[in-house]
């Protein structure tokens, strides 16, 4: 057998959360057969073991079901959304899915999660992930440095709030490279916030 790759699949952000089709999962298994692994991943991505040589085809094959294909490991992962319970245009679905393709896939020194809540509620667990956005009413607020696993679990904090639909990916990306150009090596977001501080980030951000 030739080289093996990992690509991360999941469905578009929309109404209703991660919904899968019919469709789309029985075109997973006919790509993959039967003994393939699939691995679904805590930031609601699936992870499918794929031929180096055929990659691109299975990934036009997979789109072409609706799904997104992105890299996976050291990256910035799909963003992972609350299910707009409130509706698509209350809880900012056009804006949660132009920062979905602003900000997954890029290189990180770790991989980081991002959240996104459509109001205060939070049933995404927006503060537990490592940058997170919340709508409020009619602008967002940024927190960063959630960190869900081990014993010392801790809460995201605010960044910035107030922002506009148009100063929110500005901030965001910001952020992301401001992270990729001072890391110090494999250093966690958690840890580097801690070390960097909210208020030097809040002057990166600024905008
Ligand atoms: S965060 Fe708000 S809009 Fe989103 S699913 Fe939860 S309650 Fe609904």
């Amino acid at each position: 057998m030739g080289e093996i790759t990992k690509i991360a699949v999941a469905p578009p952000i929309q109404v209703g959360g991660s919904l899968f089709t019919p469709e789309q999962l029985a075109t997973i298994g006919a790509i993959l057969g039967m003994n393939a692994k699939i691995e679904m991943t805590s930031f609601k991505q699936l992870y499918l073991e794929v031929p180096l040589e055929q990659r691109e085809v299975i990934v036009e094959q997979l789109e072409r079901t609706g799904l997104e294909v992105y890299p996976a490991g050291f990256v910035t992962k799909s963003l992972i959304a609350c299910n707009f319970c409130k509706g698509a245009e209350e809880a900012g679905l056009a804006v949660a899915q132009k920062l979905n393709q602003s900000i997954a896939g890029i290189e990180t020194p770790m991989p980081l999660k991002i959240g996104y809540a459509g109001c205060a509620l939070g049933t995404s667990e927006p503060l537990l992930k490592d940058i997170s956005v919340v709508k409020m009413r009619n602008t967002y607020e940024v927190f960063v440095g959630g960190e869900p696993k081990g014993l010392k679990i801790s809460i995201a904090q605010s960044l910035r709030s107030g922002l506009s639909e148009d100063q929110l990916i500005p901030v965001i990306l910001s952020l992301i490279n401001y992270y990729k150009a001072n890391a110090k090596g494999k250093e966690k977001f958690r840890k580097f916030i801690d070390r960097m501080t909210i208020e030097l980030l809040q002057q990166v951000v600024a905008v």
